[in-house]
């Protein structure tokens, strides 16, 4: 994918100097922050690329590297990896650049040090009669809040953090290697630019605390296995006020006792009596919205044979529709027969004519097979 050019997306002019760099960069992140277009992946995007562009331009060297190399002064081999030559510790160039834009792409650490939360994962398992109709579920999560006792500051009550003493508040240190000079994250204070000199001894500094959440969510009627459901910003807490990330719910449905899903259709298999298939007659299934329907039987009915009910299977998603339901019946040969019904069977074998036509021909084929070998 090619990259926007930096001054382009900042708005500026190549000749722009520091103070324009910074005002551009301050009236579009504040168009672009996330917190001002939730849920909006172009802003986010733009917002992403703007910290990128403005980590780059803000600093001398790094602009003067993207003035002579372009987005190749950035990337593993590049056009500067030649120019450099060894000599900087083990790793060369490009490792060199790497260390001092590292983080890029990485959720915009360059703006303020700000970190979106991670995303979370639940599993959810439903009845297919729930996602048949659409479900409004409420399910518990463990998930981490901002703690009460310090308001999320990570200071006990009285005290406040305090800018660290190794950056100044930076939150990054300077180191001069060789030529360059190279930028890295504060170690003292991971970047925050403050350090917790009386942690809070409810949350131990960290300025969150572990609770139970309790979290609604609206299954739409239709969904499959394995559908996500997105909930924006119920993820993690972001680092140094990030966006929080998003909570993922992976759906299972259950296995029915009665029916199997086939995408929108439902099958439903049924055993039907030998005398029932013979003379046909009628049985009564269930169906998936709680209701029954009648499904006739014609006589001579074999197994495996399928009679469809339109418009009483699975809900489509989002669609208003529903497929088909599947009634496979399957014969079931009687067992447990009486002295008096096998006689009745008896009876009815010795008139047999032409009953079984499917046998019949099987077997007709299987004489003519013996006989082809033998000649
Ligand atoms: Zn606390
Ligand atoms: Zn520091």
């Amino acid at each position: 994918m090619s990259k926007r050019d930096f001054y382009e997306i900042l708005g500026v002019s190549r000749s722009a100097d520091a103070k324009e760099l910074k005002a551009s960069y301050r009236k579009l992140a504040m168009k672009y922050h996330p917190d001002r277009n939730p849920d909006n992946a172009e802003a986010e995007h733009k917002f992403k690329e703007l910290n990128e562009a403005y980590g780059v331009l803000k600093d001398e060297q790094q602009r003067a590297a993207y003035d002579n190399y372009g987005h190749a002064a950035f990337e593993n081999g590049g056009p500067g990896a030649g120019g450099g030559g060894g000599g900087f510790g083990g790793g060369g160039f490009a490792d060199i650049f790497e260390e001092m834009f590292g983080g890029f792409g990485g959720g915009g650490r360059h703006a303020g040090g700000a970190q979106r939360g991670g995303d979370l994962r639940y599993n959810m398992e439903i009845s297919l009669e729930d996602a048949f109709k659409g479900k409004q579920a409420e399910f518990k999560i463990p998930s981490a809040v901002s703690c009460d006792s310090c308001d999320g500051s990570g200071a006990a009550k009285g005290s406040s953090p305090v800018t660290c003493g190794t950056c100044k508040g930076n939150g990054r240190v300077r180191m001069q290697q060789g030529f360059f000079t190279v930028e890295r994250t504060c170690h003292s204070c991971q970047g925050v630019g403050k350090v917790i000199e009386n942690p809070c001894g409810n949350c131990h500094g960290s300025g969150r605390v572990e609770q139970e959440k309790t979290l609604q969510v609206n299954i739409p009627a239709g969904v499959e296995e394995g559908n996500r459901i997105r909930l924006a910003g119920e993820g993690e807490l972001g680092n140094q006020g990030g966006t929080p990330g998003d909570l993922y719910i992976f759906l299972a449905i259950e296995p029915h006792r009665i029916f199997q899903r086939d995408g929108a259709d439902i099958y439903c298999r049924v055993p039907i009596s030998m005398t029932k298939s013979a003379l046909g007659g009628r049985v009564e299934v269930p169906t998936i919205d709680g209701g029954r329907a009648k499904v006739t039987i014609p006589d001579g009915t074999q197994s495996r044979q399928q009679f469809r009910l339109r418009n009483k299977g699975m809900s489509v998603l989002r669609s208003g529709s529903r497929g088909d339901m599947y009634v496979e019946v399957t014969v079931e040969t009687p067992v447990n027969l009486t002295k008096r019904q096998k006689e009745l069977l008896q009876e009815f074998e010795s008139e047999a004519e032409n009953n079984s036509p499917l046998s019949s021909g099987f077997f007709k084929r299987v004489k003519e097979f013996w006989e082809d070998l033998t000649e």
